[in-house]
Order: C-alpha cells, then structure tokens, then sequence
C-alpha cells in the first residue's frame, strides 16, 4: 500500500549551496494560542526558520498565528482540516480535507505559499500521496521523531533528537494538538516539554555546526 515517494529527508541535490550540514524543524498540529507563541518567540530569539504543518481547523480559530508564522519568515504546511487517520477515508474525503485546510490558510493569511502537505500520524497511502499531489503539494515526512507529544521529558526530547540528526534530518515536534486528542485528558495539548526541549535543542545543534534551515522546494527521491 505504501510507496516512499514522501521525503523524510533532504537529499543533498536539493541543497543549491552544498551545505552539507543543514537540519528542519517542523512542528504539527497547531496552531495554539499558548503553545504556538512561544515556540515563535524561541525561533525569533534564535533567528531560525520551521515549518509549521497546521490544522485548517485550528487555523480558522486562530488565524493571527497564521499571520505570525508567515510574517516572521516561516513555512505553513497542510496537516488536514482535522486531523483523521486518511487511510480510513475515500479519495474524495482526502481531497476535502487538505483543500479545507488550504483554505482555512489562505483565509488567515491570502500570501501564504503553502508547498507541502503532511498526513496525519504519517500515514501515507496511494491516495493521500495522489490527492496530495493533485492539491499541488510535496508529501512532507521527518525523520527524526522524539516523540515529544507523549511528554517523556525535555532533556529526553533533547537528548533522542541529538542521537539521531544527521545532515539533512527532518526534525517532528508538535506546537499543538489535535481537537479531539486534546479532549481526552488535562495534560494532552500541553507542549511545555517541547518549549523547554527547544530552547535548549537550537543552540545544542548550532555547537554541533547544524544549520537550522528553511526547507528547499525540491522533488522527492523516488
Ligand atoms: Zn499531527
């Protein structure tokens, strides 16, 4: 069912200036009006650039965060409208939910570009990459996971993303959290360990000569 043809990485062809030593930072699910903001606070403070892969759902409720994400110099992505499992879903239902989530961006924000559409829970079938690319999107996936919706700790987060970035790394964390996940208890939309993990990552991966880059608009490997 599944086919690679998302990248998790950047291959180094896509890298016009031979850095070879360049990582991403994503961030799902948001935007938060708590969570959101202080990861944009962080990234200003530092001057590095994210992508932010957001919920049409979550965009429509706060679109000045959109604004925010795109006047400080950061990528919106497609992350749905509201975050359900699409290999449950028809071509039609796929179509829908990244053209809502489209326009819940461009209706936050008219000039946002968005370039790259992201599945939820990474989940990628034939039709999800199909109706990606209809909507005119690159299918966006990480390679580096440190799991931090699941709160295991900041210096965990820290420390797993650091055992395992290499050049090129696409980097998941999570700004916010999906309607219904945050439903089912206290502390499921809080992100204050990605905070307190980010505010110590970005300068770890500045000593270890990472670049904290903007991701390049480049076709996937197949
Ligand atoms: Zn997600």
């Amino acid at each position: 069912m599944k086919r690679r043809n998302y990248f998790s990485e950047v291959p180094d062809e896509c890298d016009g200036e031979g850095e070879r030593r360049k990582v991403y930072l994503t961030f799902d699910d948001g935007p938060h009006p708590i969570w959101t903001s202080k990861v944009l606070d962080l990234l200003a403070r530092h001057q590095v650039p994210a992508t932010f892969c957001v919920l049409g759902d979550r965009a429509a409720e706060f679109p000045q965060l959109i604004r925010r994400m795109v006047s400080e110099g950061h990528d919106v992505a497609n992350h749905t409208m509201s975050h359900r499992d699409l290999s449950r879903c028809t071509p039609d239902q796929i179509g829908h939910e990244i053209a809502e989530a489209n326009a819940m961006i461009h209706r936050a924000c008219p000039n946002a570009t968005v370039r790259y559409m992201r599945a939820p829970y990474g989940i990628w079938t034939d039709d999800v990459l199909a109706e990606s690319a209809k909507g005119g999107l690159e299918a966006l996936h990480w390679s580096v996971d440190p799991r931090d919706w699941s709160r295991p700790g900041a210096e965990v987060i820290v420390q797993t993303v650091l055992a395992s970035v290499r050049p090129g790394s696409i980097i998941l964390l999570h700004d916010g959290c999906p309607t219904e996940e945050a439903k089912s208890h206290d502390l499921a939309a809080s992100r204050e360990q990605t905070v307190k993990a980010l505010s110590r990552l970005i300068p770890a991966l500045n000593e270890r000569n990472f670049v904290i880059s903007a991701l390049p608009s480049c076709q996937p490997r197949k």
